[in-house]
This record gives C-alpha cells, structure tokens and sequence, in this order.
C-alpha cells in the first residue's frame, strides 16, 4: 500500500464499521467499573473480552492478573502481540479497558450501559473513555491486516480509572512484552470531533504543608492586636507572595515552559470561562497565551486551611496556621525540584520573621512529547490525512500519570498520546459519549500512521 492509501484505508475500515460500533456497544455492556474491585469477575470478563476482540484481529493476546505492590491480587490485564518481522520497528499500543463508575444513574438522558447512538455519537459509560481506544486500536489492525509493517505488542490495562495502583510492578516483570519503539497511548483526544489533536505534555504536580507560627498561644486581639499579626493574616501575606501584579507565579526554580512543539491555537478565553463558570468580572491572571497558563507553566493552589472557622469565632490572634497548597508544575521540570525551590522560598519570605516550616508531600512527574522525533511528524501527517485538515496539538494540564511512567521505564520509546475523546465526550460525567465521524477517522489515522512508523 503506498499511492492512494488513504483512500484504501478509509474504505476497509468503512467495510469494517458495523463491527466497531458493535465492539463499542458490548464493551459498554459489560460495565467494567473498576471502583467496584479492580480483582472482581466482572473485571476479568472485560478483559477477556477484550483479549477476545483483539485475537479477531491477529493480535496474540491473553489475560494476565497483576498483583499490587503489597502481594494482594490486583488488576485483569490484557496483553498480547502480533508479530511481523523482526527487523520492522515494534509499537505498543495501549488503552484501558476499565470504565469510571455511574454514581447517579438518573442523570442520564440514556440508560449508561446501554450504547445509544443519537445524532452520530454513541452514548454510554466508557463509550470515548476509553472503549473508544480500544476501538481504534482493533479497527486499525483490522484494516491493515497483512499489510501490517510493524511488530505490534498491546496492553490494556484494567485498573486506569484507580491510579494503576500494581502498574509499576506488572510492567517491570513484562518489561520483554512491553519494549518498544513507540508507544501510542489512545486515552486522551482532539480538538474537536473534526480536528486531531496529539496531547504534547501533562504537567507534573507536587503537595506541600506549610505551618505559619507567630505565639507560643492564642491571645486577646484587644489586648495585643497591632503589633503582633495573627497567623491567618500572615499566611495570606506568604502565600500572595508567591504571585507578581499580573498573577504570575514568581518563586525562583519554579520553571515554566512554552507550549510544547509551539502553541498553533490558543484556547478561546469565553469557552475556559463559561467552562468552569468565572465571576464576569473577573480578569484571568497571569501573562502569555491562556494554552500556556492552563498547560506549561506553573500554579499553585491552597487546597487547605486550617483557620477558626467564621461561626463561633472570638476576638483572639491565632497563634498558628496549616496551608497545604498543591503545586503544578511545567512539563519538563522534575516536581522535586521545584517542591525545593517552592520550599525555599516560603521560609526565606516569612513575612515580619514568621516561623515557617515546611513538610514536603507527593510528588508526580509531568511528560513532554519529543516533537522533532519522526514518529512525531508520522503522527502529525498520517492525521491531516485522515481527517483532512491539520492537527492542532494541545497539552494537559493535569496529570495522567502513568505516562510519565512508561517514558521513565521505556526512556528510549515514542509515546504519542492520542485517543476518543472531544471536548462533549463528557468522560467521567454523566452522559458520556464518543463522536463516531470523529472514531471512524481516529482509525483511519492510527492504521495510515502504523503504516508510516513501517516506513510505508
Ligand atoms: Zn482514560
């Protein structure tokens, strides 16, 4: 396949359609909601049909169960192989099979488990997230066939939607099935249901304590008040310290990075405000591009407090404060390092000489994509052919962490992070659905870029 591939491609995965749907539709079925026990039947029948599906489209695949870290059983996991030529690159594709639960079925406008087609989405629970990837990974074998010119290895993981609690260990004792060249990870999305998108980066994030002292204990306002600040007042000063005029993180060793591969549209400011339903009048802080705010660059959140609370409260000076803030931080930065740099700065700016101490919490690597690597532009290309126009890439704001995972395990791999969702899929939501124009040309760009990565 070469001259008119595209063209090829779209009509078998047009041939192909009505068993994708359907794959989709029996995968919502199976309800696979891994917060009602990662080790429990239900579980494994989903993996096993999964592992089912993908052996219909020449994948050697099995189920395997992990165990978590503390020797208990842990998730069902489908991994697997086809493999072509042990001179070809080999890519890994990998999705999870495990949905997010229904907590309050009534509001839905269909019944979750039950695929739904409406006005070319297909609803239901784990419909994009993230049955969608493993839609896409099916139909690109499936269209390519025999012409496969890469090694394939899958894995789909049944635990995503918990934190992948045993994915560590079970990837270092598979690290033979799982080595690769690249790894495509279908769990993220596009720009819209008509315009691709590869994910360029996730930030990293990082939780600290912070405790303001200023007294030994509490004591009458009246009596002290003026000289002596309270605590709360003190904590306030700190932590607005942490910002310049504009809202800009200023805490030196803190990084913050430009939109990775070069910003190509920045997001529309009434949509992020309507979104998350922003006080009209007020102005978004920080400077730059809003891509490069929300994706790139550092925040710092006070996620708690411990102050008096308001009712019951009496004219006294609070001795001692609790902050915990919760840091993200940019993509390429290691999240220690600036929980050090963060660290630092909030003891060395202890308004009038409070007494700051600082305990130090979790920490979470952030990913950038190599955007110069060529299974990069292969990405790039063989997705402004399926769907006809150019990609516009975007980054994360959150974490998906087992991303940066598999880079720091596989450091030499490409991972490319594509996937089902649009900004309606309403993953995690209620009334979550997948774009199935949007599907059809997902497969369609993952079976011309595995082609591509095949040097076709
Ligand atoms: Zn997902």
């Amino acid at each position: 396949m070469a001259a008119g591939q595209v063209d090829e491609l779209r009509k078998r995965v047009n041939d192909d359609w009505e068993r994708i749907v359907e794959l989709l539709k029996q995968k919502i079925a199976l309800g696979s909601v891994s917060s009602k026990g990662i080790a429990a039947d239900h579980m494994k029948r989903s993996a096993q049909f999964v592992a089912d599906e993908l052996i219909k489209v020449g994948v050697d695949a099995k189920v395997v169960q992990s165990t978590n870290p503390d020797g208990s059983a842990g998730a069902w996991e489908v991994i697997g192989s086809k493999i072509v030529n042990e001179q070809a690159p080999t890519v890994l594709l990998y999705a999870h099979h495990d949905v997010q639960p229904v907590p309050d079925a009534s509001q839905w406008d269909t019944d979750p488990f039950v695929g739904t087609e409406i006005d070319g989405r297909l609803y239901g629970r784990g419909s994009a997230d993230d049955g969608g990837g493993i839609a896409i990974h099916s139909g690109a074998l499936q269209a390519l066939g025999d012409d496969l010119p890469v090694n394939i290895k899958v894995f789909i993981e049944g635990e995503e939607e918990m934190g992948s609690p045993s994915f560590i260990p079970f990837i270092e004792s598979h690290r033979e099935e799982f080595d690769s060249d690249v790894i495509i990870v279908a769990d993220s999305g596009n720009w819209s249901a008509d315009i691709p998108s590869l994910t360029t980066s996730l930030r990293g994030n990082t939780t600290l304590d912070v405790t303001v002292s200023v007294l030994g204990h509490p004591v009458h306002s009246g009596q002290f008040g003026g000289p002596i600040l309270d605590a709360n007042t003190l904590a306030a000063m700190l932590i607005s310290s942490l910002y310049d005029e504009h809202g800009d993180v200023i805490v030196p060793g803190v990084a913050s990075q430009e939109v990775v591969g070069g910003l190509q549209r920045d997001l529309d400011e009434a949509s992020v405000r309507a979104d998350a339903a922003v006080e009209p009048t007020y102005t978004m802080a920080g400077t730059g591009s809003l891509a490069e705010r929300l994706w790139t660059k550092p925040s710092i959140t006070v996620i708690g407090m411990d102050v008096h609370p308001v009712e019951g409260s009496f004219n006294v000076i609070a001795n001692q404060t609790r902050i915990r803030l919760s840091m993200r931080t940019a993509p390429g930065q290691k999240p220690q390092e600036a929980q050090q740099a963060l660290a630092k700065y909030l003891v060395e700016n202890a308004p009038f000489g409070a007494k700051v101490e600082v305990t130090p919490l979790d920490n979470g690597m952030g990913w950038a994509m190599d955007p110069d690597a060529e299974a990069t532009q292969d990405a790039l290309q063989a997705m402004k052919e399926a769907f006809g126009v150019d990609p516009v890439n975007k980054g994360e704001g959150g974490s998906i962490p087992f991303i940066p995972e598999l880079q720091r395990i596989f450091p030499q791999a490409q991972v490319l992070v594509t996937g089902p969702e649009d900004p309606k899929a309403n993953a995690h939501s209620p009334n979550e659905s997948i774009s199935l124009s949007g599907l059809r040309n997902n497969v369609i760009a993952e079976a011309l870029l595995l082609s591509k990565l095949g040097g076709e």
